[in-house]
This record gives structure tokens, sequence and C-alpha cells, in this order.
């Protein structure tokens, strides 16, 4: 429940945080209202520096995720900020706050390694 209410609250911010095109809005309001991939249209993109933080980005539908390397959590486009990235790894994460960017590197590195394995098996199944 918690996680939904925050979703709203996070699009009514992006929505006056990137320029939505007005044109839409004259066309019909309650359109964009049935349509919440219309508010959506600001896709935040992955920083590198991310990593800093120990978050890749992984691509779902076509947009890309953070996903935390300690716990492969990952969480909405629109958690893709530093200040959300942060919180994330001193609420679940406290431990490793102050970890440097060496080991999240080796974590990044040791779950691609983890995947190649799961895709491999995976693979035959399709
Ligand atoms: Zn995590």
């Amino acid at each position: 429940m918690d996680k939904r209410l925050n979703r709203a609250t996070d699009n009514t911010f992006t929505s006056e945080n990137c320029s939505v095109s007005s044109a839409s809005k004259l066309e019909s309001a309650s359109e964009d209202v049935n349509n919440p991939m219309k508010i959506r249209k600001c896709v935040r993109k992955y920083d590198p520096e991310y990593i800093n933080i120990g978050f890749t980005a992984i691509d779902v539908s076509n947009e890309p995720r953070p996903q935390c390397v300690i716990c492969f959590e990952i969480l909405s486009n629109q958690s893709m900020k530093p200040s959300l990235l942060n919180r994330h790894l001193s609420t679940k994460h406290s431990t490793l706050k102050n970890t440097p960017k060496d080991y999240f590197v080796r974590k990044l590195s040791e779950m691609k390694s983890t995947k190649k394995i799961i895709s491999s098996f995976s693979g035959c199944t399709y």
C-alpha cells in the first residue's frame, strides 16, 4: 500500500519536473488521467557514478531501472536519483554506507557472472 502511495507522489513530482508538452493537455485532459503512460514521459537515465552507492542499471521494458548490486532489488525508474538510491543503501545496507566504490564494482562483476550462469541454464527452457 505504501509503495503505491509513493509512486503516485513520484508521478506528480515528475510531471512538475519535466516539461510535459502543453499540447496534450489541450487535446483532452481526461485522456491523460486514463493513460498513465503519458504522465511517465520523463525517463531517468543511469549515471555511472551510481555504482559508488551500489547501483547498476538494468533495462526493464525499454527503460533503465536501478538495480542494487547487494540484494539485486530492482527499483523503479523514478528512483533513479542519488537521494533515493542512497536511502536504499542506508536503510537496507546501513553497514555498507561508507564502503569504497571498489567493493560495489566487485559485487557488480560477481552479479554479472552469476547472471551469465543463470541465463545459460534458463536459456534451454525457451
Ligand atoms: Zn539492496
